[in-house]
């Protein structure tokens, strides 16, 4: 909005400027126009200044407006002067495609050279674009290290040629001292079928083809196709219904056992989310939890579930039940929240809850950065009574440092360590290692996915101290859980 007003102020001034210029020339003109003898050449010298200040102005306010769907930083066109000019090339014949490319890591680029060094490789990336492309194409900055290419489409393989033309001499680029800075585009590509689709539809459509990335091109590129259409509309069904969902109490928690290695008895369990549809039926996190943590609604949910837990522990509390510790998941989308564990003290000073009763699992993927702030609520998880574990460690590029700093009750390790079976002798010393490991740290270990029988008298050997595994039990319903554990109905 600012940026609206000062943009209107300036043309205003300029306007007035102008016209101020203008009258002044006139003034001058009439002075000379008086001293010329003909009516005839009066009459041309009038005309001939009127057509000269129309055009400059004609030529002065047309480059305005060019500048005005201009990048700053680039040069080239912004997002909305993008979308403008390829909405007019789709109106015209033949076939297009609508890619969007990133670039690889360019955050880690801005942080080695700077951001002045970024900024002349934006500039370049635009310009190199530009080059490739034809008269009736058109490229821009959609945002960031993101731009949009809209391109004549006759083949993949030939728009794969292109797009390497294009990161062939992005590669090349380098540094002052001839170090290249190893500029890697990643491509997503919309073909398009219906010409009519929003510009900013397509973009949206090619951005998401570039999160599949196949290996099968010369460049990284991901096509936008059929399945990705499907997930999209059912994305949109998903989100249609979920608030109604849980105003309406369909999203159920179940609980997965823990079972304790020595004697192979149920010792905790994880509360997972199912979403029960009265129409649909049961319905998997794995489809709608990626899609919470995109549109923010998963924090609710998390919160929802975590009060269904503290009800259920303090039932078991009451009724003077063994009390089996339950853990639950807290998404990493919590931590775009300022201060959101106050929403958790509140909904724990609700219930009468035994200490250590209620574990709070922080994915492995959160301690990628910002060690401090998850200290922090580390030390918050603990003073409020609960403890915490690092789930699924190992699925993704763990650092090793941060067991130290961070001072978690347990370890999950994830599935991934218990995929190859009990073949993989390397894979078993790494399983180890990391028990060894947890052991040292006072850590205790939970192994999660275990499906079969020597897997579990290995991790015995290891004296791993929980396993939650479809070897000894898959999520189940509370009642279920309850018979199996208490045995009572
Ligand atoms: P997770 O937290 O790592 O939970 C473990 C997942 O592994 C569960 O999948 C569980 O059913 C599955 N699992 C356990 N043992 C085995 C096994 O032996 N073999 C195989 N193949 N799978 C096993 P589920 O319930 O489908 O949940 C998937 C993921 O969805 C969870 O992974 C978690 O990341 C997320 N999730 C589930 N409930 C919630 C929730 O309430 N809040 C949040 N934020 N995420 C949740
Ligand atoms: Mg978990
Ligand atoms: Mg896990």
């Amino acid at each position: 909005m600012k940026q609206l007003i000062s943009r209107i102020k300036l043309i205003a001034r300029m306007v007035v400027w102008d016209l101020v210029t203008a009258a002044a020339l006139f003034f001058l003109l009439f002075i000379a126009v008086d001293r010329i003898d003909t009516q005839m050449m009066k009459v041309l010298a009038v005309a001939g200044a009127c057509a000269f200040v129309l055009l400059m102005l004609v030529l002065k306010y047309q480059m305005l407006y060019k500048q005005y769907g201009r990048d700053d930083v680039t040069g080239g066109k912004n997002k909305k002067e993008f979308e403008r000019v390829a909405r007019d090339l789709l109106r015209g014949d033949g076939r297009y495609v609508l890619v969007y490319a990133n670039i690889d890591r360019f955050k880690l680029i801005n942080e080695t050279y700077g951001n002045a060094v970024g900024d002349t490789i934006l500039r370049r990336i635009q310009s190199i674009i530009d080059e490739e492309l034809r008269w009736d194409e058109v490229s821009g900055r959609i945002m960031a290290d993101n731009f949009g290419i809209l391109m004549r489409f006759h083949s993949i393989p030939k728009l794969d040629q292109r797009l390497h033309r294009i990161s062939r001499q992005l590669s090349e680029m380098s540094d002052s001292g001839g170090n290249s800075y190893g500029i890697m585009l990643y491509f997503g590509v919309y073909i398009i079928q219906d010409e009519e689709t929003e510009v900013s539809a397509m973009l949206e459509h090619a951005n998401m083809a570039r999160k599949k990335i196949s290996p099968s091109h010369l460049v990284p590129m991901g096509i936008y196709d059929e399945k990705d259409r499907q997930k999209l509309s059912r994305d949109k069904h998903l989100e249609m219904k979920m608030h109604k969902a849980l105003e309406d109490r369909n999203f159920i928690p179940y609980l997965q056992p823990k079972y304790e290695l020595e004697d192979e008895t149920v010792a905790g369990a994880e509360a997972l989310v199912r979403w029960i549809d009265p129409e649909e039926g049961m319905i998997y996190p794995n489809e709608f939890i990626p899609l919470f943590e995109k549109n923010g609604f998963v924090v609710e949910l998390d919160l929802y579930m975590f009060e269904e837990v503290c009800k259920l522990v303090e039932r078991w509390n009451k009724s003077g039940q063994r009390i089996i510790p339950v853990s639950v998941n807290l998404s990493r989308s919590h931590f775009e929240i300022p201060n959101f564990f106050d929403n958790y003290e509140r909904v724990l000073k609700k219930y009468d809850i035994p200490p250590k009763a209620i574990e709070i699992e922080l994915t492995e993927s959160l301690f990628y950065n910002d060690l401090d702030s998850l200290n922090t609520l580390v030390n918050k998880i603990h003073s409020a009574g609960l403890s915490c574990s690092i789930d699924d460690f190992g699925s993704g590029y763990s650092s090793l440092n941060m067991l130290k700093d961070v001072r978690v009750d347990a370890l999950k390790l994830d599935r991934v360590f218990f995929a190859n079976g009990d073949s993989d002798k390397r894979g078993k010393d790494v399983i180890k290692s990391v028990i060894q490991l947890a052991q040292a740290l006072d850590l205790r270990t939970i192994s999660e996915g275990v499906e079969e029988r020597n897997q579990v008298e290995f991790l015995k050997q290891m004296h791993c101290d929980l396993i939650q595994g479809y070897v000894f039990a898959k999520p189940m319903p509370i009642q279920e859980f309850e018979y199996l554990t208490f045995g009572v109905r």
